[in-house]
């Protein structure tokens, strides 16, 4: 079990993790979703007891990370795949990582073939691309046959059959009743991978919930067609939000269908179309946390 209890970050000038409180539930996948900046890896770094908290703390099974006897067996993490000794070769790593958690040698061997770099576990780190990095940053996290993992961004770097084959394991890791979480800065990655998301902004909670939960939550806008558009947007409210496509039609934030439906016939203007349209999943996650970007940009017309 994975819990933040009031977990704080301050760097000199920057608050990047600013009081999340949250659990992570087992046997489901959690994906933790967040601009870049936000704070996702610094979170997980303070997890696996390598950053320290300003204030609060992050625990697992109910302890902190230095506290766990033997911690490797009961978290594993996969956060900068690339933080390996180059000089070292696969195998080395592992059994390194193995001895200092009293994990006999013949798990190493294990995990390598699960990950598929059996062929190159004698060959040096330094020289594996970023997707064998990240599998050997897998078995790492395997090593010690954990109840909680943590993956950052573990997408980013892969190719498609990787990014395939990484969801299948984060599915049977969670159906085998561990507690999966995983960061994204993508909520299209989140979508088909997560069940859960927990969103966060400048270090702070957003929301959470499932996809559908999520986008249900956002707001939605209304294409409408007119006879008339010209008569339809200044009949809007002053405060509306609209935009103009290039075929006529108008499509309105802020307004139910029903409320513009109700406008265009007090108005006495007849509609040819009026269709409520669900936010995309990337727009629900741009509007969560557009005033948490750091950069953020305006784009005319309707709110995004
Ligand atoms: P994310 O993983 O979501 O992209 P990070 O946790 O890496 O976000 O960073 C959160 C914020 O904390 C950023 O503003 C980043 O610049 C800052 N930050 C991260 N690590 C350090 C550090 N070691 N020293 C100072 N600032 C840091
Ligand atoms: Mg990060």
């Amino acid at each position: 079990m994975l819990k933040l209890d009031h977990l704080t970050k301050q760097y000199k000038d920057t608050l990047a993790v600013d009081d999340l409180d949250f659990e992570v539930k087992a046997g489901v996948v959690t994906g933790f979703l967040g601009p870049n900046g936000s704070g996702k890896s610094t979170t997980m770094r303070i997890i696996m007891g390598l950053d320290r908290p300003t204030k609060g703390r992050a625990t697992i099974n109910g302890k902190q990370y230095h506290d766990l006897a033997s911690p490797l067996r009961e978290v594993g993490a996969l956060l900068d795949a690339k933080s390996v000794n180059p000089s070292r070769s696969a195998r080395n790593h592992l059994r390194a990582l193995a001895a200092s958690n009293k994990i006999p040698y013949s798990r190493v061997d294990e995990v390598l073939d699960f990950v598929g770099l059996t062929s190159v576990a004698g060959k040096k780190v330094g020289g594996f691309s970023l997707g064998m990095s990240q599998r050997l940053g897998i078995a790492g996290a395997l090593l010690g046959d954990p109840g909680v993992l943590l993956f950052d961004e573990p997408v980013n770097g892969l190719d498609p059959e990787g990014i395939r084959w990484i969801r299948d394991f984060f599915r049977t890791l969670a159906n085998e009743g561990r507690t999966v979480f995983v960061s994204s800065h993508l909520m299209s990655e989140m979508a088909v991978s997560a069940d859960e998301i927990i969103v966060i902004g400048r270090g702070h909670f957003i929301t959470s919930g499932t996809v559908d939960q999520l986008t249900a939550t956002a707001a939605g806008t209304v294409l409408v067609r007119a006879a008339n558009p010209d008569s339809l947007a200044s009949a809007l409210p002053a405060d509306a939000h609209y935009e103009a496509l290039n075929d006529g039609a108008l499509r309105i934030a802020g307004l139910s269908a029903e409320d513009v439906g109700n406008l265009a016939f007090a108005a006495g203007i007849a509609l040819h179309e009026l269709t409520p349209q669900r936010a995309s999943l990337e727009e629900v996650f741009m509007d969560l946390t557009a005033s948490s970007l750091q950069y953020g940009h305006q784009t005319p017309g309707v709110p995004s």
